[in-house]
């Protein structure tokens, strides 16, 4: 339990029920030692009352004695302190943040609870211990929204706690019992530890943004540490389990000699004063201990590191995180080689990669190469503590992405559509498309259109850059703006812009003219997807002026070889001529006996000139 400000914690008042709390709250001065009659174990650190819940008949039998678990033992928890190698130990940790039952005044915001995990995650990490955030939900129940009467945090955690044997269940609310604030946890060793009752109710102005440390303290008590100051406030005055001034111990108090006896104190600061019981001076305290409580603190020691490692491995091991994997990178070009590291915190006897591209590996930390694609990936491992497995969906993103221009036939003089295409192995979020139509002839520009293409429902804003002189201009679509059919482009292929263009009247038969997504300027042509952005090939297109009767499309013509083409295709099962507005001189939409006729009479007998019809 933490107080925030002056105010005394419950644990205290609990402790000291019966008359010296009016002595506590005037100052830690001496009192006169109890020691000469035997006095019993009065009480833990009220985080959770284990204590409480423990049958009498052993209340009775530890009456005099401070009672100790495995990782009270010096030597186990030595055994347990970590180095800057040790695995790290990842725990679940899962937020229910109240608010009323209209939704409004939570408790705290979505942000604020990221906010506490940063800080968590950086304030263990040098322990070795690290926390992942399973969910995160709002729960619109004004009942608990403050918390009045300290019987309702049990009724609410039987209620409201999500999956309590297997993560950490955190409630955000406000606490105000009978006047004290306070934030608490449960002991890794309390009965309740892994069940709905467990976990850590977390008092609103003692979570971010007021107050970034305070989840820290309680972590460490549900991950077994004691307060710095149990051993003095939260014992018998003087009793066996007290830790005198002067004498760091083991086996009392917060059973760990790192850290100096001392009293309570809300000072950043030592407290100043003196032992009654040993008559000693407090001297040199740890004020700075996450698990003091005082205004400055920003550390465990390294035997508390080993009692949090040691605990947490005799009692949560079902709040760790059963596996997960890190890689050396997710995000680059195909054929993309990605390294993986394979972590657990149980005893793995196997390890089983999907890369969900129809490959596996049997490795703890294997090596794969990825085509062009978005793949999630999966690791699953058997161990003493059961199967358990981690999947990353969208992991892997290795692209391959082009543009391509469009071949057309068009025209001299008439409106002719050139689409853009694209081919791309991951869904993107924005593409930037810069374009020239420059060539030697004259082609001017008319608009774009993105109806009936790939991008129809988004909307193609106004170019980003147009530049007349040079027959370029860029536009921008962007996915993840509101409004449009979805947040990405899926991948596929195929046309995502119609550009518009004239080429001009005089521009001859069979002349072409290019058109192409290109670089210019600051403009460049870009991917970008979920991780960032990226840069693709480009495949030119162009605008070919429409040959009329060049039915072998060999270039030339029309002339005898096409007349022959179209004979042999009409009469005597030759090849189909492959460019069928080129063949249908006559516009009739089929080629037949008279585009013939229309072909013989150009050529041979001063008929009108032929024309394309472009479908
Ligand atoms: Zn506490």
């Amino acid at each position: 339990m933490r107080s925030s400000g002056s105010a005394v914690s419950g644990t205290f008042t609990k402790i000291f029920a019966s008359g010296a709390l009016t002595l506590i709250l005037s100052g830690f001065q001496p009192v006169v030692a109890q020691a000469a009659a035997p006095v019993p174990v009065v009480g833990w650190c009220g985080t959770q009352e284990m204590w409480a819940q423990k049958p009498a008949a052993m209340r009775a039998a530890a009456a005099g004695y401070c009672d100790v678990g495995p990782c009270d033992v010096p030597a186990t928890r030595n055994s347990w302190i970590p180095s800057g190698s040790t695995t790290i130990t990842v725990f679940k940790v899962y937020f229910n943040v109240f608010r009323n039952d209209d939704g409004s005044n939570p408790a705290c915001t979505a942000a604020d609870v990221d906010t506490q995990m940063a800080w968590l995650n950086r304030d263990f990490l040098p322990h070795r211990i690290q926390f992942e955030m399973t969910g995160m939900r709002f729960v619109n129940a004004s009942r608990f929204r403050t918390i009045t009467i300290a019987s309702e945090f049990d009724a609410m955690k039987s209620l409201y706690a999500v999956k309590a044997d297997s993560q950490c269940n955190i409630f955000v609310v406000a606490v105000n019992v009978g006047g004290k604030v306070y934030s608490y946890a449960t002991f890794p060793w309390d009965s309740d530890a892994l069940s709905p009752y467990g976990g850590i109710v977390m008092n609103r102005t003692q979570f971010p943004p007021y107050d970034n440390h305070t989840a820290t303290h309680e972590m460490g008590h549900c991950l077994g540490l004691w307060h710095t100051f149990h051993g003095v406030s939260e014992v018998g005055q003087c009793d066996a389990c007290y830790e005198f001034a002067g004498t760091p111990s083991d086996v009392t108090g917060d059973f760990c000699s790192d850290i100096p006896p001392t009293p309570l104190s809300y000072a950043c600061g030592n407290p100043g004063g003196t032992d009654p019981c040993s008559g000693f001076s407090w001297g040199n305290t740890d004020f700075t201990n996450y698990m003091g409580y005082g205004s400055c603190s920003n550390h465990f020691t390294s035997q508390q590191s080993g009692r949090m490692s040691c605990w947490s491995y005799d009692r949560l091991q079902a709040w760790m995180s059963g596996v997960r994997f890190i890689s050396d990178g997710v995000f680059g070009p195909a054929p993309l080689t990605v390294s993986f590291q394979g972590q657990t915190a149980q005893q793995a006897t196997s390890w089983k990669w999907d890369f969900h591209d129809g490959d596996s590996s049997l490795l703890q930390n294997p090596t794969h190469t990825f085509n062009a694609g978005n793949y999630d990936v999966t690791l699953s491992i058997e161990s003493a503590g059961g199967p358990f497995t981690v999947t990353k969906p969208q992991y892997i993103w290795a692209h391959a992405d082009t543009f391509k221009v469009a071949n057309v036939l068009g025209n001299a003089g008439k409106k002719t559509r050139v689409d853009i295409s694209i081919k791309n192995s991951l869904p993107l979020t924005r593409i930037l498309i810069p374009f020239t139509w420059a060539g030697t002839y004259s082609v001017a520009f008319d608009t774009v259109l993105n109806a009936g293409t790939r991008t129809a429902g988004w909307t193609v804003p106004p170019p980003v850059q147009v530049d007349a002189f040079n027959k370029r201009r860029t536009y921008e679509i962007n996915f993840a703006a509101p409004g449009g059919p979805g947040t990405f482009l899926p991948p596929g292929e195929g046309p995502i812009l119609s550009v518009y263009l004239w080429p001009v009247g005089s521009m001859p038969q069979g002349a072409s003219t290019p058109v192409q997504v290109l670089a210019y300027g600051y403009q460049t042509p870009t991917f970008e997807a979920q991780p960032g952005i990226y840069y693709g090939g480009s495949v030119a297109g162009s605008i070919k002026i429409c040959l009329a009767g060049d039915v072998n499309n060999d270039g030339s013509g029309p002339d005898i070889a096409d007349l022959t083409a179209m004979i042999d295709f009409l009469f005597i099962g030759g090849t189909v001529p492959p460019v069928l507005s080129q063949s249908d001189v006559d516009g009739s939409k089929g080629i037949d006996i008279s585009d013939v006729t229309a072909l013989i009479s150009y050529m041979f007998m001063g008929g009108p000139k032929l024309t394309c019809v472009i479908y």
